[in-house]
């Protein structure tokens, strides 16, 4: 005799939902998020015992989801709202200062403007100024200064400053060329490099000279994340 097919579980978004994604990230087959990424809307059903329904109901930070149709079981043992999120290992808990959960700081930060171009650039080296007088050229380069947004680095209780860069600044060429190498050494951060949009976790770059130079003094400012390179002409 062939297998009954398992009954169907379905679950229900209310409009408490503040589009966090996180129903969406862990349980893809049953949510996803609507067209102008304002609220989840379960989509799908799923057979029964594919998922604790519990797991789906705590997913949820503001207690948005909830099961309409299967039977819920009683809440699991050991299992707890925990204040509705899952939370990943506090890297450094020094550096939250907001302690509300990662969903809730995350879809906050979702709704903000994005990033300006000049930011992105800082993590390319292609954030800075050149001057030029009868003998000196003088860089001033602005390195990254703010973690990228991505849900990840919410959920990973990852701090809103950048970490230093580390930089190596070399002339090259028969002192014809700059080169300015920046890299970002904090473990915890570079996690998100190749996660988070335009964030690799170093640069390279080279910058020709119009005319030869022969030292190089660099001076960083960490409070602003200036360095300023001034290079002596030959
Ligand atoms: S987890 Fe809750 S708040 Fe977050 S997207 Fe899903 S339903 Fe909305």
């Amino acid at each position: 005799m062939p297998e009954a097919a398992a009954p169907m579980e379905e679950y229900a978004v209310s409009e408490a939902c503040i589009a966090c994604d996180a129903c969406c990230n862990d349980f893809p087959d049953i949510f996803k998020m609507n067209g102008d990424h304002t609220r989840a809307i379960a989509y799908a059903q799923a057979p029964k015992g594919k998922i604790d329904p519990w797991d789906a109901i705590y997913i949820c930070p503001v207690d948005a989801i909830s099961l309409i149709k299967g039977d819920l079981p009683p809440p699991p043992e050991g299992k707890k709202k925990a204040s509705g999120h899952k939370e990943e290992a506090v890297l450094d808990p020094s550096l939250i200062t907001d302690h509300r959960p990662w969903e809730i700081r995350w879809a906050e930060a979702s709704r903000r403007d994005g990033e300006s171009q000049w930011e992105r650039m800082k993590r390319y080296g292609q954030a800075f100024e050149l001057e030029e007088t009868l003998d000196k050229f003088l860089f001033r380069f602005a390195l990254p200064a703010k973690v990228p947004e991505h849900r990840f680095k919410y959920k990973w209780n990852l701090p809103d400053k950048m970490p230093d860069y580390k930089f190596d600044v070399q002339l090259t060429n028969e002192g014809k060329t700059l080169k300015v190498k920046g890299w970002l050494e904090d473990d915890r951060v570079r996690k998100l490099c190749g996660v988070a949009n335009s964030f690799p976790d170093r640069f390279l770059c080279e910058f020709p000279l119009s005319q030869p130079a022969k030292e190089i003094q660099q001076n960083y400012n960490a409070q602003d994340k200036v360095l300023d390179i001034i290079v002596a002409k030959s």
